[in-house]
């Protein structure tokens, strides 16, 4: 270190010396304010110090004069009493010296005091001088300790005289480094340059000191030695010139070296350059399952991973020594078991090896690696895959993978890491890996669906008129993952053996698969199965029985065919099904063909008629609104001046003219029309892309307005003055098949322009928002008695999510009761065995159940148990009281549904299925049986453990939601009348909601934080 001459100002803590300065005195160092006063007694009790300090500176910054001295000591002896005759507490004196207080301010690097001029005080002359460091020095040193704890300090670890530096302590050498140049020379770092200069100056001011040199001469080497520590710290001080090199380089300080994205917080601790690590261009790869990806022969070469020499790899390893680091599938290094390396570029001859060994092997196909795409906005961002080598210089991917990427091949660059332990490869394959994140707990449901070209295809593919021949059949059902080698029954025999492509894709749907899902051009009233529209898509155990396959149903939505394949199978099932999907697909797409032209965008004769005289009713309609407003007859709207109403009524007119258009555009376009069945299939383009490009591209804004006058009363100076009609304020009336006007071409230009640098400001502000919430959230996680916690051990939540389930595991399910009328409510539920009426229907159940009733009926009764009938009665009570709790706590919005673990309707379904369960038959299933299953499973719903009060009550509120939709789904005349489950479904099904429901609970290591911070 070096001790200074003389103290000097820290620049960084400038405000906060002045700032305290200010709350004391100057001559005594006392507090200015005491507890007379009573904001100042509160402020004191303040918690947080930084507060603390702030109120009481705000107290004390205006007081002028240190109070306190003899006589208001002699005025506070005298008792007081008040009102009710009780002895006031006794003032106790301030005690300060009574001398009136400057005021400070901040000047260059340091403080100036300004004392205004008083006749009743001349302890300090009047007017303005510079505080030198050692004079604020003193006063802070002076401060008593209570007094430095109600300004938020602490005696023991933050005392205010240490903000002014008297000793300057110096980094080792590791941390400024001299650079050896050209032999003898040496080039020293920016901060010894600066440590020479300080250590000059601080001996000149040691000497002048002693020399006895003139008042103003010190004084300004003193400043010098302030503006060297100054910019040896900071060297971007407002007001101030940076100290540079000779050449004019400034110097780097110490500051500039932390701060920043590319400092040593955020650019060398928080984030850094990698070993292990490659970067290319990505393209897409069809032929690749979504878990693959292509790595480059040249990447492969370069990336290693050290493997252990077992008796079981010692050949295989051997074998890719001998290979060297040269050709592919090689290694690049040997190491030794005492941590010797053998570079294997320059051992030529055979290294033999030993078992303990480690060999770092080229990563070859197989090995599990992190892929990557930034901006890494969300946990998909960085997945699992395994790689393939493959020639040329690009990363290949499977085009589902790129939705969670955000990815698409315009010279998008992606990075890819090699894991370097077994426990890395292990994390990797067991939690990372693309399948097991298709579903994503930010919205639980996929993030992976069936895109672009497989996904028009896939349309095409099941509509009701795609029949395959033989041959087509044979070549797809190569492509068919785990074909068995049979065929399907021909759907036509005659006259010659046709295939539909329903069959075919229900060879890649895995058995067992159950789901309903709608064509996106369903129309919202339709009840019935099949239709003409063929609009409504039943999947029943793994077989398309109908409808048309679009995003809806193999898309991400939550419910789709990804989504049931996922909770119902599993992530390597769904994988399977991805692949199978787009091979199938595409190849059948490839023979089939596809490809959209200009023809796809013309509209027939009447058609484009109707469009021109829709667009020029709407510019005489905007005219004559020109005319009104000309000739002052135009009324305003509530809330508007007069041109807000004008701008609004020609908004409309324009934009309703826009949209017929586009209307007729849309219906004039035959069903084969491919950019219709592009945007039907939901796999690009969109209603407004249609009308754009055959009807009429439409009013262009800026700023959310029309086009406004950039010249004077004119947008160009094409126009006359104070022309506001449509074509003159930005309406395009043209397609973009028939091509833009100069002037349209121009607005164009300018609303696109805006959009452009909107996208690019919002990314960077959220991308902002994002590192802080993420940043904020970092820590928090599920630990293993289910609370959620911070990294201090704070609890955030007793339960996550107050229900404890993993968000990747629910579903949306509805519970029907919230919406039924009273009467169908009974009809549904209420059962009276007495009455022959309300009893279970006939055909129902079996005789021998009600025997099996009755027999048990008696025996409750010897042990005074409650019958059958009051055991129902006891269960509509339930539902009953379950739907008044829905209807007037829960689901108070009207809405009935919420996303809870396992889909009940569907683990019903599919036990029908599993169990063959016949509908004509009679269940023999005892309604008994049914009550005492439903309440052994809902005491099998654990979330929160623990006896208890206050776990009692989390574990009921947790469960609550789910136990009603269990009881609602499954009363006893459901059970039986609705679902005619036998005693096995029945059983079955209870079950696998036990287990399920055990799965879905969230596992504690769980990151929930930042999941919560993604999914804003
Ligand atoms: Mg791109
Ligand atoms: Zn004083």
């Amino acid at each position: 270190h070096i001790e200074l001459a003389k103290p000097v100002y820290l620049n960084g803590f400038l405000t906060k010396v002045k700032k305290i300065l200010e709350c004391v005195c100057y001559s005594c160092s006392k507090l200015k304010i005491d507890d007379n006063n009573s904001k100042f007694v509160r402020a004191r009790r303040i918690r947080d110090p930084k507060v603390r300090l702030k109120a009481v500176w705000e107290l004390a910054k205006s007081k002028m004069v240190c109070e306190g001295g003899d006589d208001i000591d002699a005025e506070m002896q005298e008792e007081e009493v008040d009102e009710n005759g009780m002895p006031r507490p006794k003032k106790i004196s301030h005690g300060g010296c009574g001398h009136r207080q400057p005021i400070f301010r901040k000047e260059g690097l340091g403080l100036s005091v300004n004392f205004k001029a008083n006749a009743s005080d001349d302890s300090q002359p009047e007017g303005k001088r510079t505080l030198t460091p050692s004079d604020a020095y003193h006063i802070l040193k002076r401060i008593s300790d209570e007094d430095i704890e109600a300004m938020g300090l602490s005696p023991e670890f933050a005392r205010p005289e240490w903000m002014i530096m008297t000793v300057l302590p110096i980094p080792p050498l590791a941390v400024r480094p001299s650079i050896q140049m050209d032999g003898s020379s040496t080039g020293e770092d920016d901060l010894t340059h600066k440590l020479f200069a300080i250590i000059k100056t601080n001996a000149d001011v040691y000497r002048c000191a002693q020399d006895g040199t003139p008042a103003h001469l010190i004084q300004q080497h003193e400043q010098l030695l302030q503006y060297h520590v100054a910019t040896y710290m900071d060297n971007d001080i407002a007001g101030q010139p940076p100290a540079a090199h000779k050449n004019g380089r400034p110097l780097k300080s110490i500051r500039a070296r932390l701060k920043g994205k590319e400092g040593r917080l955020r650019g060398n601790l928080m984030g850094k350059r990698v070993d292990f690590s490659a970067r290319t261009v990505i393209t897409g790869d069809p032929n690749l399952s979504i878990d693959e990806v292509g790595v480059p022969r040249s990447i492969a070469r370069t990336l290693t991973y050290p493997e252990l020499v077992t008796p079981y790899n010692i050949d295989k390893l051997q074998k890719l020594v001998r290979n060297g680091p040269t050709e592919h599938p090689g290694a690049v290094y040997v190491i030794r078991d005492d941590g010797q390396r053998i570079d294997l570029r320059w051992n030529k001859r055979e290294v033999p090896l030993q078992l303990g060994w480690k060999v770092e092997r080229h990563i070859n196909d197989g090995d599990v690696v992190i892929f990557n795409r930034q901006p890494s906005l969300h946990k998909m961002s960085m997945m699992g895959h395994k790689i393939r080598v493959m020639p040329y210089s690009t990363f290949r991917l499977n085009l589902s993978v790129t939705s969670p990427y955000n990815a698409d091949f315009d010279g998008d660059e992606m990075n890819l890491h090699v894991p370097q332990s077994v426990e890395t490869r292990a994390e990797i394959t067991e939690i990372c890996m693309v399948p097991r994140q298709i579903v994503s707990p930010q919205s639980n449901k996929p993030v992976m669906g069936i895109v672009q070209d497989t996904l028009c295809g896939v349309r095409k593919f099941t509509k009701r008129d795609c029949f395959l021949t033989k041959e087509m059949v044979m070549n797809l059902v190569m492509w068919v993952p785990g074909w068995e080698g049979f065929l399907p029954t021909p759907a036509i025999l005659k006259p010659k053996p046709l295939w539909t492509g329903r069959q075919m894709l229900s060879m890649i749907i895995p058995k067992g698969i159950n789901c309903i899902c709608y064509h996106s051009t369903h129309p919202d009233n339709e009840e019935s199965d099949i239709s003409p529209g063929d609009t409504k898509v039943i999947v029943e155990n793994g077989e398309l029985i109908c409808g048309i396959v679009c995003k809806k149903t193999v898309g991400t939505s939550g419910g789709g065919l990804i989504h049931v394949i996922m909770n119902q199978h599993g992530p390597e099932v769904a994988k399977t099904f991805f692949n199978g999907c787009q091979t199938v697909v595409n190849y059948w797409l490839l023979q089939h063909g596809f490809s959209i032209g200009i023809g796809d965008t013309v509209a027939d004769r009447s058609t484009v008629m109707t469009i021109t005289s829709i667009i020029s009713n709407a510019t005489n309609n905007v005219n004559d609104l020109i005319i009104q407003a000309q000739q002052d007859k135009l009324e305003c709207k509530p809330g508007m001046t007069l041109r807000e109403t004008f701008e609004s009524l020609v908004n409309r007119a324009l934009n309703t003219a826009r949209d017929d258009a586009g209307k007729m555009a849309q219906q004039s376009l035959r069903e084969d029309n491919n950019v219709k069945q592009m945007v039907i299939s939901g796999s690009k383009g969109s209603f407004i892309n249609v009308s754009q490009m055959t009807a009429c591209v439409g009013q262009q804004n800026v700023e959310g307005k029309r086009i406004p006058f950039g010249f004077k009363y004119r947008t160009l100076p094409h126009f006359t003055k104070d022309d506001h009609s449509p074509e003159s304020r930005g309406f395009v009336e043209n397609s973009y098949l028939r091509g833009l006007t100069p002037q349209e071409f121009f607005f164009h230009a300018m609303g696109g322009r805006e959009g452009l640098i909107d996208t690019a400001v919002k990314t960077a502000e959220t991308g902002y928002i994002q590192r802080r919430l993420v940043k904020a959230l970092e820590d928090v996680m599920v630990k293993y008695d289910g609370t959620v916690r911070n990294s201090l051990g704070h609890v955030i939540q007793f339960c996550y999510g107050e229900d404890g389930m993993d968000a990747c595991h629910v579903e949306k399910q509805p519970l029907d009761t919230v919406k039924m009328s009273n009467a169908a409510f009974e009809k549904k539920y209420r059962i009276d065995l007495t009455d022959k009426s309300k009893s279970f229907k006939n055909g129902t159940l079996d005789y021998n159940v009600f025997k099996q009733i009755a027999e048990a009926d008696e025996e409750a009764a010897k042990r005074g148990e409650p019958d059958m009938q009051t055991l129902l009665e006891q269960e509509f009570k339930q539902l009953d009281e379950d739907r008044h709790l829905l209807r007037n706590y829960i689901f108070t919005e009207g809405d009935n549904s919420w996303p809870m673990p396992t889909n009940i309707r569907r683990y019903i379904w599919n036990s029908k299925q599993m169990f063959h369960v016949d509908h004509k038959r009679p269940s023999d299933l005892d309604p008994r049986h049914i009550l005492e299953s439903i309440k052994n499973l809902e005491k099998q719903l654990v979330v929160v453990r623990g006896t208890d009060r206050i776990s009692v009550e989390a574990q009921d509120n947790a469960t609550l939601l789910f136990r009603m939709l269990i009881r609602s789904t499954l009363a006893v005349r459901r059970v039986i009348e609705e679902y005619h489950l036998t005693r096995e479904a029945f059983d079955w099904v209870v079950g696998e909601i036990g287990s399920r429901f055990a799965h879905a609970i969230v596992n504690p290591g769980e990151m929930v934080g930042t999941v919560a911070a993604q999914s804003i």
